[in-house]
């Protein structure tokens, strides 16, 4: 059997580190390696997963049982505290989201028809990610601040023209996405219209993790509960069986247009239950709460600050 384990990126003592957990215990990944290994490795690192995904064939078969050989070294982690983490892929060279890709959230919208290809937009990777715990300051020109839960595909293969039945193959693995939204951005100009990089590109905006689970282990992405809370309350709970679009046709389309590369993330869209969609709409405000679980990603935790 395969062994169990979870990675995050979290800060310790200033500094971000590569952590495995397994069962609840910790273990820096550094501390599993051997000689070799590291020799693959930035000096001092990993601090995230980047170097391990620009290397992913060598690593998804190595790290397992790295780690089970070290799973005595694995210690409970008391200090490893709601603000210490980090987003797993620091850095993406690219953030793709999918837009309008499940069906219940395209019955709350006005979204007229169902898409007939996946609908794109990117976000600013460098500026937007935060890791679980790490606050969102409300921006102060945005009165319609909403969440969206998403399953986010982190890529570990670099690919083009990937065919559909192919196309889990090129997938790391899998985490936790909040895809922030101003929705009062996002209004049609005249003769211009919809504006989909101001409303999504606040800093901040693409809080992810905790945890990435190597796709080894998420036998099926498609069928992976997702709730969403707002200070404890549930405001989205649906399913990735729900996408109008799979991970396989989201890959196959993107590939089509563009090389995918190693940490390229991909948050495949949201469910039902965005605030906007409600009667009557709730937007976020400072001292809010977002939590959001899918699958066994662990609880992505975003407090809501003043500007
Ligand atoms: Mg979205």
């Amino acid at each position: 059997m395969d062994f169990k384990y979870r990675l995050a990126s979290v800060q310790v003592g200033g500094a971000d580190v590569l952590i495995a957990e397994h069962n609840g215990r910790h273990l820096p990944v550094r501390a599993a390696l051997n000689r070799e290994d590291l020799g693959r490795l930035p000096v001092g690192g990993p601090t995230d997963l980047m170097p391990l995904l620009a290397q992913w064939n060598y690593w998804r078969g190595v790290l397992p049982l790295r780690l089970a050989d070290a799973v005595d070294a694995f210690e409970a982690h008391g200090s490893l505290e709601a603000g210490s983490f980090r987003p797993p892929v620091a850095l993406p060279r690219k953030l793709i989201c999918i837009g309008a890709n499940y069906h219940d959230h395209i019955k709350e919208m006005p979204i007229p028809v169902v898409p007939t290809y996946p609908y794109a937009f990117l976000k600013p990777a460098s500026t937007t990610l935060r890791g679980s715990g790490q606050p969102v300051f409300a921006p102060r020109q945005v009165q319609m601040l909403d969440w969206e839960a998403e399953l986010a595909v982190v890529i570990g293969t670099a690919c083009r023209d990937v065919p559909v039945a192919r196309a889990l193959e090129v997938v790391a693995g899998y985490s936790a996405l909040n895809d922030l939204s101003a929705r009062d951005w996002i209004a049609s100009r005249p003769a211009i219209g919809v504006d989909w990089v101001l409303h999504k590109s606040f800093d901040g905006f693409a809080p992810m993790g905790p945890y990435f689970v190597p796709a080894a282990l998420v036998p099926d992405p498609q069928k992976l509960p997702i709730t969403l809370t707002v200070n404890n309350e549930v405001k989205q709970r649906s399913n990735t069986e729900q996408m109008v679009f799979g991970v396989p046709e989201i890959i196959a389309h993107l590939s089509s247009v563009m090389t995918l590369e190693p940490g390229d993330v991909i948050a495949t869209g949201t469910p039902a239950g965005v605030g906007i969609g409600r009667k009557p709409p709730e937007f976020l405000k400072p001292g809010d709460v977002v939590r959001i679980e899918i699958g066994e990603f662990g609880p992505l935790v975003t407090p809501i600050l003043p500007p």
